[in-house]
This record gives C-alpha cells, sequence and structure tokens, in this order.
C-alpha cells in the first residue's frame, strides 16, 4: 500500500502563467510595448488638459508614482494647443514619460490643426465608435494620416459604450438571419473584436505600419472582459492593452481589475495595462498606477519594490504593534526606493516578512530574504530575525522596529550595494 513517505511528488508544473502572446514591438516614444518587453504600466489623467499647471503637475505625480504612459483627453483646441506647452514644462521638469492623446469625435480636425501636438505626443488612441458615422472612412483616415506623417503608433481602443452602431447593426442583423442565432451580449462581443480588427486592417490598408498599432477592446463586466480578449487574442499578433472600462470605485474597482486583467495576463495575454478606477472626490489618483503595478508584481511578472509578507493577524496577536510594524517597514522601503532604485541595482527583488507569532512567523521569516517573527499574546517577548534563511538575532525591548531596520539597511548594502 502506498504510504505518506512512499508517495511520489505530484507532477507540478514550471510556472503558474502562461507564455506570453507573441507579438511585434510597438514603440511608444522610447517606450517598448510587446511580448519581448515586460509589460507597460499606463495611468490617465483627469485635469483638463487645456490647464497645464494642472495637467503638468498630475503627469509627474502619476510618472512619479511608477506610471511608464501617461494618456491625456485632447477634446478640444484649447487641450490641443496646450499639450506642447506640457511636454516641454514636464521636459524641463526632467519627467521624461511618453504622453498619449486621447481623441473621440474630432481627432480628425485637431491633429491636423494642431501638428506641434500631433508631434508632441508620443501616441494616438482612436475610438472607432467615436470617428463619426456618417463620413467613418474620410475622419479614421485623416487621424491615421497624421500617425503617418508624425511617425506616431496607434491604440485602436474599442470601447463597448461606445460601439461603432452602424457594425453593430448589421452584426445583428445578420445574426437575427441565422438558424441558429446567437444570444445579443454574444453578439455585442463579436462586434466589440471586429470593430478592433477591422478598424487595424482599414489602419494598415491607409499605409500604418503593422508595428505601430496596439489594440483593446474594453468592457466593464470581468466575463465579459474575459470573452471579449480570449476571441480577439487569437485573431492579430497586435500587442494588446488591457483594461475595464468603467471598473469602478475603490474596492471594487480594484478587484474587478486584478481578476479580469490577472486572469488574462496569467493566459499570457496582455502587454501593457491601465487600472482605471473612479477616485472618491479628491481622491489620488496615483492609486490606480500603485494598483496596476502590485498587480503585475503580485503575479511574479515584475519587481518594482521590496515585497513586504505579513500575515493577516488573528486572536494570537491582541495588540497593533505587528500591524503598524508591517506598515512601518513597507512605507520605510517605498521611501528608500528612489535612492535605492540607482544606487541598489536588483534590490526590488528582495523579500521581507513581518509575522505576527510564533505558528507561521519563523517558516515564512525563513522563506524571505529577511524576516521577523513578532511574539504573539501569551509568548516569550522575544522576536527572532532570520536572514537568508537562518537565524540572524532574536530582538527585545522597546526599539525591535529600529534595529530590525538597522539590520534590513545592513543587508540591503551588503547584498546590493556597489561597494
Ligand atoms: S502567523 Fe500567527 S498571528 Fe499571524 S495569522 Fe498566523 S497564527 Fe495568526
Amino acid at each position: 500500500m502506498e504510504t505518506r513517505e512512499s508517495r511520489p511528488p505530484c507532477a507540478v508544473p514550471e510556472s503558474g502563467l502562461n507564455a506570453r502572446r507573441a507579438t511585434p514591438t510597438v514603440w511608444v516614444g522610447d517606450v517598448p510595448v510587446g511580448s519581448a518587453h515586460p509589460i507597460v504600466v499606463q495611468s490617465m489623467t483627469n485635469t483638463d488638459t487645456a490647464d497645464v499647471d494642472a495637467t503638468v503637475r498630475q503627469v509627474a505625480e502619476l510618472a512619479e508614482a511608477g506610471s511608464e504612459l501617461v494618456r491625456v483627453t485632447v477634446n478640444s483646441s484649447a487641450a490641443a494647443a496646450a499639450v506642447p506647452a506640457i511636454v516641454s514644462r514636464l521636459d524641463a521638469l526632467g519627467v521624461s514619460v511618453p504622453m498619449i492623446g486621447d481623441f473621440h469625435f474630432n481627432g480628425h480636425i485637431l491633429l491636423p490643426g494642431h501638428p506641434d501636438c500631433a508631434a508632441a505626443l508620443a501616441k494616438y488612441r482612436i475610438n472607432p465608435g467615436n470617428v463619426g458615422t456618417k463620413k467613418w472612412d474620410a475622419h479614421f483616415a485623416a487621424i491615421v494620416e497624421c500617425a503617418i506623417e508624425h511617425r506616431k503608433p496607434v491604440r485602436i481602443g474599442v470601447n463597448w459604450g461606445s460601439l461603432d452602431a452602424a457594425l453593430l447593426t448589421r452584426m445583428m442583423d445578420e445574426n437575427a438571419g441565422l438558424a441558429e442565432p446567437l444570444a445579443a451580449d454574444a453578439v455585442m462581443i463579436a462586434a466589440v473584436v471586429e470593430s478592433a480588427i477591422e478598424s487595424a486592417r482599414a489602419a494598415e490598408n491607409i499605409g500604418l505600419p503593422h508595428d505601430a498599432i496596439i489594440l483593446s477592446a474594453k468592457v466593464s463586466a470581468v466575463p465579459d472582459l474575459l470573452r471579449t480578449y480570449r476571441a480577439l487574442a487569437p485573431l492579430c499578433d497586435y500587442p494588446l492593452h488591457l483594461g475595464l472600462t468603467e471598473a469602478g470605485m475603490a474596492r471594487r474597482g480594484t478587484v474587478a481589475s486584478a481578476a479580469g486583467i490577472g486572469i488574462l495576463l496569467g493566459e499570457g495575454i496582455g502587454d501593457t495595462i491601465r487600472v482605471s478606477l473612479t477616485p472618491a472626490p479628491g481622491g489620488d489618483r496615483r492609486e490606480e498606477v500603485l494598483v496596476a503595478r502590485q498587480l503585475l508584481q503580485s503575479l511574479g511578472l515584475r519587481s518594482f519594490e521590496p515585497q513586504v509578507t505579513a500575515c493577516p493577524g488573528c486572536g494570537r496577536t491582541t495588540s497593533t504593534f505587528f500591524q503598524e510594524m508591517a506598515r512601518d517597514i513597507e512605507t520605510w522601503l517605498r521611501e528608500r526606493m528612489p535612492v535605492w532604485k540607482e544606487s541598489h541595482p536588483g534590490v526590488e527583488e528582495l523579500s521581507v516578512a513581518v509575522m505576527g507569532c510564533v505558528v507561521n512567523g519563523p517558516g515564512e521569516s525563513r522563506h524571505a530574504d529577511i524576516g521577523i517573527s513578532l511574539p504573539g499574546s501569551f509568548e516569550e517577548p522575544s522576536a527572532p530575525v532570520y536572514v537568508d534563511g537562518e537565524h540572524h538575532s532574536t530582538l527585545r525591548g522597546d526599539d525591535i522596529v529600529p534595529r530590525f531596520i538597522t539590520i534590513l539597511e545592513d543587508y540591503v548594502q551588503r547584498r546590493f550595494g556597489s561597494d
């Protein structure tokens, strides 16, 4: 009989994630997008683009938070006229993040009418549903010709809230004539996919290079997002931008985006992401960037900053000391990163554990590069520290946090410092 000792280990796959779907590289300014490159984090301002001061400030904040591309709305002549000033002000501040212009309804007028704006932007986003139904071909061609003239890539960003009405009507009519018609939601998703593919083909026919096109097809519900991208991905090799449209406010938007984007990334689909969170009034726009980065880091797809593993706490932790310590360590690491990024390459791979008691504390701390296991209720008031899996020291007293930080700083210096 098979026993626990004799049973062979189960088969474990190499990686929990599928390989990235192969795409060409699209250059957005100096940021490469595609399967040969890291998945890119992007975000979008919510300032009036015509307000140069406010927009410069927010683009700089988003870039500092880690947004590698920033989109701004270009919805009026005043907004288009402001774009070159925004880019040069950012240059003067040393912020080199590529800026993307978001065009709806009047891009065919604004781009040719504001060549400095067309030149200053690193990419144009076109929504094929908002190009104009009567003169779709001419309006679409005007934008694409501008992209060709200025050698800029284009994202064809379909959104089911503004789907090309003529295309949807045609596909609904065709579906109604079938012996076994599809459900309306399936036709809607097929129309979103068709709009993206058809528009990309139209852009290439006008002369836009194949490697100057990125596609997105955003919907607002996670299951529909999965259906849409699983249908779209096998039909083309353009890099894909992922995101839920109207993801919602903080908790809902974060969870829905993590679920939808995370599943697709796990399947190897997606080359850039945006987590579209609705900020609370006066809320911090940078939150969507931090969520996007954490999503990529949690999946093991990118490393941005050291990760702090902390247990959730339970009845064994009766004080808030351990939560405060986990928060303080995380804040301290984040504040050190701008300097460490330059001076201590590789430090973003560091893992730190802050654990609440002896149950999982020593084990989890040994798995981390450096970890501390705090005393739970009724445990001896001592905190063993582990470094590279070995017991390093045991801390006691009121100054556990600063002493742990000193050990941490020494470790970072020794492992990642240049001297
Ligand atoms: S490590 Fe200890 S304190 Fe933390 S959740 Fe587990 S049992 Fe609770």
